[in-house]
């Protein structure tokens, strides 16, 4: 196929790197450059930013009809244009078609929701201690704000803090992964057409994230950085917006615990864990990363997850019939294969895959590995990859700490028919999104953030809005017509 040509979108205007330089994308189902795109550099960042601090005051001067309006037609867009955005995300990401789909339609609900907050936003009244007072909190938004996003999702992270900073009322400038920088490219056309003021929107793609990133972070007037990422680059970024005191949202690695208790439906179990672990070949923050299944239930558990697993296709998400697309570059697939032999080696069993698929392409088998414990990598590290990895228990009080021994605390999921266990668990549970039977807890309209290393902020809907809001507090004196008569 034909590569695609792609622009920078720097306030308003379509443009190449200052620098001139281009850079490939590679479709990592078959090591194809699918587009060339510009290297961008600090000097464009400080352009978009220069553009954003230029439109900010007007833009979160305009009513909050007229951005939900913006809003709502952009989500039209995006959800007219699915099939094209659908395909260019396999392309450059490799998740199967469907899964993409699913994506750029969700995206599409996220900004609607955004739309419909953007009304929602709401001040308040409280009693003053004078009968001379009154006094008023509203909300302002913060200011110029930046993203910088994964190559995961790469359309719903760059909409769950695009929607919430244009419903706040903030301009924002996008950095991209380099790995999959096209999808945000596609949505910024989406926002232009649907009529977005020049300059609250710039999305700069480039090679170097620290040199596109140090000029959003030196820059006073980016008052907010919301980032989703690993836990490692979160880190580094929190370090550097000390220096500007910024606001920060950080959306950060997960390392998810699945727990199956010995009362549950274990169909249902099976069903949650391969969503869970199988959407974008286990290369999510949420992926249920160390599967604790209770000794009584292991052996049929295991059998069942194997007999679902054994048949799912793997290739070209662009193919009909594909269940498990390709890792994001052989890196990842090197990663996979470190913890697989780890777990073999410290006595883990390979009941199903264990090894890379040879040829084109970064692809992994589908993998369970039964008996794995607490020394193995697996159940330190996210795996980002297609691999099951089952660890037994015997009791409730034992799963709780080993769920919870671990810096992360983004999602868990426990299945159990026992109600009181359910709010037990939600309590003890140290993570921002619990599925209780549930293996597809995230909607629009759900805040999803970490606890611990995982970060905090959260994202979407009502509470994703507030992220991108100040609240002013304003006492009003003079208010009993007495004080200065
Ligand atoms: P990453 O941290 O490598 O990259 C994320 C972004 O940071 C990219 O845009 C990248 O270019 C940029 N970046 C990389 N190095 C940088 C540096 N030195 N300075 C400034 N920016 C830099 O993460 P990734 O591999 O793209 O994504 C996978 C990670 O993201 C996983 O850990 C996953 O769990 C996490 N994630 C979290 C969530 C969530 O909601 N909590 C969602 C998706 C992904």
């Amino acid at each position: 196929m034909s590569e695609m040509g792609y622009e920078l979108f720097v306030g308003g205007e379509w443009r190449q790197a200052a620098s001139g330089e281009t850079f490939g994308v590679t479709n990592p189902a078959t090591g194809e450059t699918v587009a060339t795109l510009p290297d961008g550099g600090g000097a464009d960042m400080r352009r978009a930013i220069e553009a954003a601090a230029r439109v900010q005051r007007e833009w979160g001067r305009t009513t909050a009809g007229e951005r939900a309006g913006i809003l709502s037609e952009a989500a039209s867009l995006v959800r007219g244009r699915a099939g094209h955005l659908a395909r260019v995300m396999t392309l450059e990401q490799g998740k199967p078609l469907a899964q993409s789909e699913g994506e750029v339609v969700y995206a599409a609900s996220c900004l609607d929701r955004f739309a419909e907050e953007a009304r929602r936003v709401r001040g308040e009244t409280m009693p003053a201690d004078s009968p001379d007072k009154r006094i008023f909190l509203l909300k302002r938004p913060v200011g110029v704000a930046a993203a910088v996003t994964p190559w995961n999702f790469p359309a719903s992270s760059v909409i769950l803090k695009v929607g919430a900073a244009f419903a706040a009322g903030c301009a924002m400038v996008v950095k991209p992964s380099e790995l999959a920088p096209l999808s945000a490219l596609e949505l910024a056309r989406a926002f232009e057409d649907a009529g977005l003021p020049k300059g609250a929107l710039s999305v700069v793609t480039g090679m170097d994230p620290a040199d596109l990133s140090s000029a959003m972070m030196e820059d006073r007037r980016v008052r907010k950085l919301s980032f989703t990422g690993s836990t490692e680059v979160g880190k580094l970024l929190m370090k550097q917006s000390a220096d500007t005191v910024k606001r920060l949202s950080l959306e950060l690695g997960g390392h998810a615990p699945f727990i199956v208790f010995e009362d549950a439906d274990v169909e249902e179990a099976v069903e949650d864990v391969v969503s869970s672990k199988m959407r974008n070949a286990g290369q999510t923050c949420i992926s249920a990363n160390r599967i604790f299944v209770h000794r009584e239930i292991e052996d049929e558990f295991s059998r069942r997850l194997v007999q679902r697993m054994e048949g799912m296709e793997v290739g070209d998400g662009l193919l009909e019939g594909v269940e498990v697309g390709p890792l994001i570059e052989p890196a990842a697939v090197e990663k996979v294969e470190r913890h697989v032999e780890d777990a073999r080696q410290k006595g883990a069993a390979v009941a199903l895959g264990g090894r890379r698929i040879e040829g084109r392409g970064n692809f992994y088998g589908p993998t369970v590995l039964r008996d794995a414990d607490d020394s193995m990598l697996v159940a330190h590290e996210e795996t980002f990859g297609p691999v099951a990895a089952i660890m037994p228990f015997d009791t409730e009080e034992e799963v709780i700490r080993r769920a919870n021994d671990t810096n992360y605390g983004l999602a868990a999921y426990y299945f159990t028919r026992d109600v009181g266990r359910v709010f037990r668990l939600a309590e003890e549970l140290e993570y921002g999104i619990l599925g209780a039977n549930d293996g597809l807890p995230a909607t629009d309209q759900t805040p999803s953030g970490g606890l611990k290393e995982s970060g905090f902020g959260r994202e979407g809907g009502r509470h994703g809005v507030e992220e991108y809001l100040d609240i002013k507090c304003l006492s009003l004196g003079g208010t009993s017509g007495k004080r200065r008569a």
